[in-house]
């Protein structure tokens, strides 16, 4: 059976700074420009739900302080006032209160700055990334690239595991990562673990956005490039990647997927060709 057809909405909220080496052995030595991406997906029953939030305005407020004023130091954050999320979604015809709910791929800053403004949300993550990250403060929030001040107070009481939900199987053709997690219970929005960048990193499958499948890949890999070639960022990076060997295997997982896939949209968070791949129609023959 197909799954109900989601429209997706890929937005750019925000952006930072910093040399393309970091993120890519081989990269060029200047600093360029990272997008934070996160998805809007309007279900035909659920309403709009978010895939992470980007950046927003309170991240500058949060990193104010130290050790925290690190994290500004070392990707140096621009958020225009139109790509703000509140304005893009309203120019969808989306408000921020509409959002019921957030689909939480890891808690690092760039990617939960929002949640906030999201007043009636409801969040959804896995039970170990959580973990990994709240109750640590200072130089260890720093470390895991969290910073607690951006959780509303009441995050605790608004989360759901997406580890509750029911098994999904994807089936061969998703291979290595046809085991799911059935994020609404329609098939819809397959919850796929992608751990190694972070602890339980949460990826996630729309088997029919728009009428084509897709694959939201987070920070599994910086680029598309990435993942065509299986190239893993520079080893100086290695800190701040939560377990190596399984960031590996992960990459090397999405390689072999999107090899085999070439129908499957494969979204990482931080990709420019990405971004501008997603702005074809589909009816482009180029692009079916
Ligand atoms: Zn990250």
């Amino acid at each position: 059976m197909t799954p109900p057809r989601v429209v997706l909405h890929w937005l750019r909220v925000g952006r930072c700074r910093h040399p393309e080496w970091v993120t890519l052995c081989g990269g060029r030595w200047g600093a360029v420009d990272f997008p934070a991406h996160c998805a809007l997906i309007v279900h035909p029953t659920f309403g709009p739900i978010l895939y992470d939030t980007g950046y927003a305005d309170r991240f500058e407020t949060e990193t104010h302080a130290f050790p925290a004023r690190l994290h500004r130091w070392v990707t140096p954050v621009r958020l225009p006032a139109n790509e703000r999320l509140g304005v893009q979604l309203a120019r969808i015809g989306v408000h921020l209160e509409d959002v019921g709910r957030v689909v939480i791929s890891h808690l690092h800053a760039d990617h939960v700055a929002g949640l906030r403004d999201l007043p009636r949300a409801r969040f959804m993550a896995l039970r170990d990334d959580v973990a990994g990250s709240l109750g640590h403060s200072g130089w260890g929030a720093l470390r895991r690239g969290y910073l607690p001040g951006l959780l509303p107070a009441d995050f605790s009481a608004r989360l759901d595991f997406a580890d509750d939900r029911a098994a999904a199987d994807l089936g061969p053709r998703w291979a290595p990562f046809e085991r799911g997690l059935d994020l609404l219970g329609d098939g819809s929005m397959i919850g796929v673990p992608l751990s190694g960048h972070s602890p339980a990193q949460l990826g996630l499958v729309l088997p029919n956005a728009d009428g084509r499948p897709v694959m939201l890949v987070a920070d599994a890999c910086w680029s598309t490039r990435a993942w065509r070639e299986n190239r893993l960022p520079s080893a100086l990076v290695r800190p701040i990647v939560h377990d190596w060997g399984r960031y590996r295997r992960t990459l090397a997982g999405i390689h072999r997927l999107g090899s085999n896939r070439p129908d499957l949209r494969i979204l990482p968070s931080h990709c420019r060709e990405a971004w501008a791949a997603v702005q074809v129609p589909l009816h482009d023959p180029h692009h079916a």
